[in-house]
C-alpha cells in the first residue's frame, strides 16, 4: 500500500471515520486492508446486531452477487441496509457489490438494492476471458490500477447517475448521490485512490 498517500488522506480528514464492510462472502478482507491502510476504522457486518453501531460509510465487496444476496435476506440485513443507502448513506460497491446496488440486472432476473438506476450486466465479459488487468482513468481521480474479475458493466444509466469510469467504450464506474459503484476490484490492487475518494464522500 501507499504509505506516504494514506498520511496526505489523514492529514487532510477532519473526523474519525468508522465504515461498515459487508463480510457475509467474498473479497471484504482486501477492503478492510485499504481501509486500516488509510488510517479509518472499519468493522465487519455479518449479523442483524452489527447494524446498532453507528457507521459513516459501508462497503459492498465483490463476490458472488447471487450469494450475497441471499444472505442479505437470509440474516435479516437486507432490508435496513437498503434504507439507510436510500436515506443517504455513503456506500461503494465493488463488481458483485456493484450488481447488489443496480436497479435492474439484464441477464437476471434478481435484482438486490435497486438503489442506483443503472442496468448492469453480470459476467459482461463471458466466462472464459472475464477476467484481466488494466489501467483506467476514473473521475475525478485520475488513472487507476483495475481489477476485472467476471465482471460486470453498466449497460444503461438513468437520470442524474454520473459515469466515472470508462474501459474501452463501456461504463465500469458510476455515482448516483451517495452511491459509488465500480465493475473493478479497487482492493486487489496497491492503489488507495478510490478508497480515499469514497472516504472523502463518508467526510461530506
Ligand atoms: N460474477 C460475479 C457476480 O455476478 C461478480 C464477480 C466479482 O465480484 N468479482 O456476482
Amino acid at each position: 500500500m501507499n504509505k506516504k498517500l494514506s498520511f496526505l488522506w489523514l492529514k487532510g480528514a477532519s473526523k474519525q471515520m468508522k465504515i461498515a464492510v459487508l463480510a457475509v462472502q467474498g473479497a471484504f478482507i482486501e477492503h478492510e486492508q485499504m481501509l486500516s491502510c488509510l488510517g479509518a476504522e472499519w468493522f465487519e457486518i455479518r449479523k442483524k446486531e452489527d447494524l446498532l453501531q453507528e457507521f459513516d460509510g459501508l462497503i459492498l465487496p465483490g463476490g458472488e452477487s447471487t450469494v450475497m444476496g441471499k444472505l442479505l435476506h437470509e440474516l435479516t440485513l437486507f432490508s435496513d441496509l437498503q434504507k439507510r443507502i436510500k436515506e443517504g448513506l455513503p456506500v461503494l460497491g465493488t463488481c458483485a457489490g456493484l450488481i447488489l446496488l443496480a436497479e435492474k440486472l439484464s441477464n437476471d432476473e434478481n435484482a438486490y438494492f435497486k438503489t442506483c438506476p443503472i442496468t448492469v450486466k453480470r459476467n459482461a465479459y463471458g466466462r472464459q476471458l472475464g477476467s484481466f488487468f488494466t489501467e483506467g482513468y476514473v473521475e475525478p481521480i485520475g488513472k487507476i490500477p483495475m481489477a476485472f474479475i467476471r465482471a460486470p458493466f453498466v449497460e444503461q444509466i438513468g437520470k442524474d447517475v454520473e459515469v466515472i469510469a470508462r474501459v474501452n467504450e463501456k461504463i465500469v464506474g458510476v455515482k448516483y448521490k451517495n452511491q459509488i459503484g465500480v465493475s473493478f476490484h479497487p482492493e486487489v490492487t496497491k492503489c488507495t485512490k478510490l478508497h480515499e475518494y469514497f472516504l472523502d464522500l463518508c467526510q461530506e
